[in-house]
């Protein structure tokens, strides 16, 4: 089932999403050569902790994991696409860093991910970051009352795959409200004029994830969370949660 939000449910969600916003960038203004991913994830529950909200990330345990997941952030490195846990690695200047981080406000959930270069960063890595954003916004763009969910996944994997970029099969944003996951699935590739009918009210993370080699392949880490390239090529990803409004797509993850 699909839940609408009300114009005042939205405008409280816009507050969680708000202190994902600044998670995101407190981590990072505080990420260089040297900082490890656990203290970039301190540096995120410091942010969470300060505005009063939760983690919807703390203790997830989807039945796919062997274990909760132990941070509130995922921090995913090089050939890490998604689902990094936050560990001792110390990042090092041309890392490619993906900090995917949610909050829970007053039982609302804000989702969102970045990805970005330690230092200057490779020109490649900096062009499949900038295809990443480009593809998140061709996605909000088409999160327009009367598009269909086939509408969002063609403006992402068109834009994705124009660049030569790979698209990890099966994953992809969600519906995002009281609970992080909800219904519809938002796939990151798809015919244009398909599924579920977009309407005010609905709330979607919309999250390109993109392979720089250019297969859709992935492997699971021994550690049963972090996914990764399976040619070792790099991989970025972009994410906001977006509500469908009559006066356009609104960005909830925004600063
Ligand atoms: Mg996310
Ligand atoms: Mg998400």
């Amino acid at each position: 089932m699909i839940e609408l939000k009300t114009d005042r449910e939205i405008g409280e969600m816009r507050r969680a999403g708000r202190v994902v916003a600044r998670a995101l960038q407190a981590v990072r203004e505080a990420a260089g050569p040297g900082v490890s991913l656990r203290e970039l994830d301190r540096v995120a529950r410091g942010v969470l902790d300060a505005a009063g909200a939760g983690s919807p990330f703390l203790n997830y345990h989807p039945s796919f994991a062997p274990t909760p997941f132990p941070a509130v952030v995922c921090a995913s490195v090089n050939d890490a696409i998604v689902h990094g846990i936050p560990d001792d690695y110390r990042l090092a200047e041309g890392d490619l860093v993906s900090i995917d981080c949610g909050a829970v406000l007053d039982g609302w959930v804000g989702d969102a991910a970045v990805s970005f270069t330690v230092g200057a960063g490779r020109p490649e890595d900096l062009a499949l970051i900038r295809t990443a954003e480009e593809a998140l916004r061709a996605g909000i763009a088409a999160a327009v009352p009367g598009n269909r969910i086939g509408d969002i996944a063609h403006a992402v994997g068109s834009v994705c795959r124009a660049a030569g970029y790979g698209i990890p099969d099966g994953f992809g944003g969600h519906g995002v409200g009281r609970t992080m996951h909800e219904e519809p699935g938002v796939p990151n590739e798809g015919r244009p004029g398909r599924g579920t009918r977009l309407r005010p009210g609905m709330v979607l993370a919309i999250e390109p994830m993109l392979i720089a080699g250019g297969t859709d392949d992935y492997r699971p880490d021994a550690d049963g969370w972090t996914l990764r390239t399976v040619d070792g090529s790099r991989a970025a990803h972009a994410e906001h949660t977006v509500a469908i409004t009559t006066a356009g797509p609104r960005i909830l993850t925004a600063l």
